[in-house]
């Protein structure tokens, strides 16, 4: 049995196998064949095997997380069936009697090398489908497995060094029972998205993937951020019980579903859920959520090889608002960059990218792209209570200007004789110290703000939200963040605005009773948060919190902080 300690990403206890997911070593050495027909046989083989796994692959995407997700596959698919691609590897075995390694490597390099040079998008789009699918087929000539976590069917614990937010979504968690990484934190987005898919989680462990063998047992603790590997029976035994203990306590948590948030001292706030894609509005409602505090738009751009339509983003967020009814749902608007890429924009690589061209910055300079989300989100506004935010506001201007499209969009639809309506709030993310810092300036222009703290901590701490290094730094009860967060707060309040809270402190049980203190208006947490802080908050005299305001933002350490929080919600 063996210990390992990382981040405790997403609550809940789970015993399965390892499912060791890695990308695989394709190495091989150029060789001279003698019967170039069976080479090409086998080639083609290797083609024919990935076909019918990437068949299998797209159906179940398809079933499993719509045909968004799917059509990554379908584009896969075309450039394996693709005569172009595929007869120049058959004449380079034929006429230089190579190996199909080498034919089907050079061949596609140097396809992916001519798209990757054209200036037309959708052609640059098709150098990194052959790339992916090079590899696939490439795996199969060398006999090597190819990770498919779409496939997977039966129990299991995901082992990976990081799982991209598309690797995520092809997890179903009837078989995915957890996942645990090397590397990222609890803000990262495979993090996140674990809390959607409500599947335990440990992440920055740094070396599960090489000290875990496929088929171990593995116990993912993500209560305490623990892996244990290949328990003693006794100690598999403690963790089924803690294992039933959790679900009870969670069918407790479940009595306060239809329950208002209420402290108990009387004062009303809202507790809302971020989400990802419309699937997780089913988690949101069985989670007692009272609307959508986050929406993060950017999954609908991601795991595909294009943009995707206007259409496409109205079905979306039609879909929520209308199955939200008349709860609010707060949209973001694209946030991409930082850990968040998208393949087909082929952004250059930066040295910083989370201090780099993203969010709205990319936006504003991609009005074509924003306008798009824009136009979807407008005319969808009639199908439910819709405010929209925009994410990594740093100046005024930023605000000034992307409000100006969308109210510039809103006009054109309009003269068209679109529908859009007419009370749609729009606010901004503050998670950028400066923004923090002139919150008052902002509040007379915005109609009500969120903080993200998840950038906004690794931003005022300069500490990157992905390094495990330095994660310690990842300090939410900081009185400088808390000074930060009770300066939006009170600017907010001064212009009669409201304020929200829509990074993963709002869900922290140790930073609930002081953000509620502060008289945070909003909390947005993922959906399984939401019935523990109602329950929290419901024990909670706000007033008697308040009273201790100044002697917690005037403290000097996060310790200091907890210290005395405790002391006063004891
Ligand atoms: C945040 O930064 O706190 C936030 C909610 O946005 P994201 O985690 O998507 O960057
Ligand atoms: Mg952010």
């Amino acid at each position: 049995m063996q210990t390992l300690t990382g981040i405790a990403a997403s609550n809940g206890i789970a015993i399965a196998k390892a499912y060791l997911l890695e990308a695989p070593e394709l190495h091989f050495t150029k060789k001279a064949i003698e019967n170039a027909e069976d080479e090409i046989k086998r080639l083609d083989q290797a083609i024919e095997t990935s076909k019918s796994e990437l068949e299998k692959i797209k159906e179940h995407a398809k079933q499993k997380l719509g045909d968004e997700h799917a059509e990554i596959f379908s584009a896969h698919l075309l450039v394996l069936s693709d005569p172009e691609l595929i007869q120049p590897m058959h004449d380079k075995i034929s006429s230089e009697k190579v190996n199909a390694e080498v034919a089907l490597d050079e061949t596609a390099n140097m396809f992916i090398t001519m798209f990757e040079n054209m200036d037309n998008e959708y052609m640059r789009e098709r150098a990194a489908d052959i790339r992916d699918v090079t590899k696939r087929v490439m795996a199969h000539l060398l006999g090597v497995s190819f990770p498919n976590p779409a496939l997977i069917n039966e129990e299991v614990i995901v082992i990976a060094q990081d799982l991209t937010p598309s690797d995520t979504a092809q997890l179903n968690k009837q078989f995915v029972k957890g996942f645990t990484t090397d590397i990222g934190g609890r803000t990262s987005h495979s993090a996140i998205m674990a809390r959607s898919l409500e599947i335990p989680a440990v992440v920055g462990t740094k070396n599960v993937t090489a000290t875990v063998s496929d088929g171990d047992l593995i116990i993912i603790d993500g209560l305490d951020g623990k892996v244990i590997i290949n328990p003693s029976n006794e100690e598999r035994a403690a963790y089924e019980k803690r294992q039933a203990e959790y679900e009870e306590q969670k069918a407790e948590w479940a009595k306060l579903k239809d329950e208002a948030t209420v402290s108990a001292d009387g004062t009303h706030v809202e507790l809302v859920a971020n989400i990802g894609t419309p699937e997780d509005i089913e988690g949101v409602i069985r989670n007692g959520g009272e609307g959508v505090g986050l929406y993060r738009t950017e999954f609908l751009y991601m795991g595909k090889s294009s943009l995707p339509t206007e259409d496409e983003q109205f079905d979306a967020y039609k879909t929520v608002l209308e199955n939200m009814g008349d709860k609010p749902v707060v949209v973001r608007t694209l946030d991409i960059g930082g850990d968040k890429e998208l393949e087909y924009l082929d952004l250059p690589k930066e040295m910083n990218p989370f201090l780099g061209f993203r969010a709205i910055r990319f936006c504003l300079e991609n009005d074509d792209v924003f306008r798009t989300q824009l136009r979807a989100l407008l005319r969808a506004s009639v199908y439910g209570n819709l405010k929209i935010m925009f994410p990594m506001v740093a100046t005024i201007q930023e605000f000034r200007d992307a409000k100006a499209l969308l109210l510039e969009e809103k006009e054109n639809l309009r003269k068209k004789g679109v529908e859009v309506s007419d009370d749609i709030e729009i606010g901004i993310m503050v998670e950028i110290p400066s923004t923090a810092v002139i919150a008052r300036q902002f509040a007379k222009e915005v109609d009500f703000f969120s903080i993200g703290t998840n950038d906004l901590i690794q931003y005022t701490m300069a500490a990157d939200r992905m390094n495990e290094k330095v994660s310690y730094l990842y300090q939410p009860y900081h009185p400088a963040i808390l000074n930060l967060v009770n300066n939006v707060i009170e600017a907010a309040h001064a212009e009669g605005k409201w304020a929200g809270m829509c990074g993963e402190m709002a869900g922290d049980p140790i930073a609930i009773p002081i953000l509620l203190g502060l008289g945070l208006d909003e909390f947005s947490m993922s959906a399984t948060s939401i019935l523990p802080a109602r329950s929290q908050i419901r024990k909670l005299s706000q007033a008697k919190i308040a009273e201790y305001k100044d002697e917690l933002l005037s403290k000097g350490t996060a310790e200091e902080v907890v210290e005395l929080v405790n002391k006063i919600t004891e």
